[in-house]
């Protein structure tokens, strides 16, 4: 399951105006309140997958390996490698258009 991190938009409660983690299904819809205090929030970075820590480098070979397949039309090999690394709205865009249906 990806983590997502939201944050506060305007003011918030001390939990919510740092910042906060969240572990959401992927069929589960944005949260755009804070759980505590009711203030909205926004998603801020999708993290990728809990417990890798991938040096930047490795980030910039999978970027640069997603960008190839997609400008070659090979979504569901994008998809496959989105979804492997936590990169689950790339993912999904990518089956979509691989022609799956969810
Ligand atoms: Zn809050």
């Amino acid at each position: 399951m990806p983590i997502y991190e939201y944050i506060a938009v305007d003011k918030g409660c001390s939990y919510c105006s740092r910042g906060f983690d969240t572990l959401q299904k992927f069929a589960d819809a944005p949260l755009t309140t804070c759980p505590k205090c009711g203030a909205s929030v926004r998603r801020a970075i999708t993290r990728f997958a809990a417990c890798i820590n991938e040096p930047d480098e490795e980030a910039v070979a999978l970027e640069e390996k997603l960008t190839g397949y997609e400008k070659e039309g090979r979504w569901s090999h994008a998809a496959e490698l989105a979804d492997k690394s936590g990169l689950q709205e790339r993912a999904m865009d990518n089956y979509k258009k691989a022609g799956y249906n969810f």
